[in-house]
């Protein structure tokens, strides 16, 4: 069975092409980029090629781009950058529905004696931004405000933000994980110091990432070692993956126009079925100010788990909004965040398109989900008593 793939924020496929780059990097061209042979020096001058057409999707300066491996080491290297760079500082800002990478990475800053302004959001995922300026002092070591939430895909404000947070003279990051690709970013308009990126998230492999570093910024390495990356990142060079990032950033901003019509009606499509067809269901997040890929349906009275399996017996594969990882079943923290109610919380189903599907995939999922939902209700307590029908 073919896989109808509709969990994109998670992960994507590697696109064909980029493959197709890749793969003399493994075989014929494997030379180390810091050798003084041309053997070297050839592949140093493909990973040079590979970090304008980085630039180019952000509207940056190729040296302002450092190749990570993933979205995860961008983000700790920056805040750990900017906490080094102002050691006298000890307060830093974050909203409370960050991924992870920076959620769980600011809490554990805050048992090593850092003071932690966690900044809430509305039941729409909006970010409540005078609760972000109020916070601002003279203690700040760093603002770091996603540019797009990977569960509900809500986008905040960013080039307000980072406006507002200069004028204040303290340094701001953005984890633009789910923006990039998705939605234009330009570096030249939006005054960030530093921007986290990921190449499995815009069809380039797992395993390699980018952060950029506005010229300027005061910057110390995660990775202390030898001089690659002009000193900022210790370590041989993920060549492969480098020039993979590179032809999926010239695909993502070529394809930049299709997310914003293709893509963004069949994600249209898909959600305004759904809420019509099945009753007692939910957008979690604006609608608006959303990513163009995702949509984010709380189905009320039914457990977001039991949704995904039996979608998985027709090998539709999306996300739920529970920390299922953890063995609770909880909602989310981000879905808590927006004050999901429970009943909806629990049943919150989150897919997320990308190019590679079809008007065909949206239609058979729009067929698919409503009997399944129809079914778990029957068989839920929760749905009996709260006589819905
Ligand atoms: N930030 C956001 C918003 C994400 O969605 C993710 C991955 O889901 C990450 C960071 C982490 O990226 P990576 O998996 O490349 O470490």
């Amino acid at each position: 069975m073919k896989p109808i793939y509709v969990d994109n924020n998670a992960t994507t496929r590697v696109a064909p092409e980029v493959l197709e780059e890749m793969l003399p990097y493994f075989s014929e061209l494997y030379g180390n980029p810091s050798s003084m042979h041309s053997f070297g020096g050839n592949v140093a001058r493909m990973i040079k090629e590979s970090r304008e057409k980085v630039a180019k999707l952000i509207s940056a300066k190729p040296e302002e781009i450092l190749f990570t491996a993933c979205g995860t080491e961008s983000d700790s290297t920056a805040i750990r950058a900017a906490l080094i760079s102002n050691p006298d500082r000890k307060h830093i800002i974050t909203s409370r529905v960050e991924h992870p990478a920076i959620k769980n990475l600011f809490e554990n800053l805050a048992k090593t004696g850092y003071r932690v302004t966690f900044v809430p959001v509305d039941s729409k995922g909006l970010l409540d931004l005078d609760y972000l300026y109020m916070h601002l002092d003279d203690d700040t070591a760093i603002v770091s405000i996603m540019w797009a939430n990977n569960e509900s895909g809500v986008i905040f404000p960013v080039e307000e933000i980072a406006q507002a947070v200069k004028a204040k003279g303290i340094v701001f990051h953005t984890d633009a994980v789910q923006a990039v690709g998705k939605v234009p970013v330009d570096m030249k308009k939006v005054q960030a110091d530093m921007l986290s990126m990921s190449g499995h998230k815009i069809h380039a492999p797992k395993g390699i990432g980018a952060l950029y570093i506005r010229k300027g910024t005061k910057f110390s390495p995660f990775l202390i070692g030898g001089h690659q990356e002009s000193g900022r990142r210790g370590g041989t060079e993920n060549v492969s993956s480098i020039i993979g990032l590179g032809k999926a950033c010239e695909m993502a901003l070529s394809d930049l126009d299709q997310m914003s019509t293709r893509i963004k009606k069949m994600r249209d499509k898909l959600e305004n079925t759904l809420i019509k067809t099945v009753t007692n269901t939910m957008i979690n997040g604006d609608r608006e100010q959303r990513l163009p890929n995702t949509t984010s349906i709380g189905f009320e009275f039914v457990e977001g788990e039991a949704i995904l399996l039996m979608m998985d017996e027709f090998g539709i594969c999306a996300s739920s909004g529970s920390a299922c990882t953890s063995g609770s079943l909880e909602p989310s923290h981000v879905l808590r965040a927006m004050g999901v109610p429970f009943t909806a919380a629990h049943g919150s189903i989150r897919f997320s398109l990308s190019t590679y599907n079809t008007e065909d995939e949206i239609d058979f999922i729009i067929e698919k989900v409503p009997p399944i939902i129809k079914r778990l209700r029957e068989l839920s307590p929760f749905w009996k008593n709260n006589k819905c029908e």
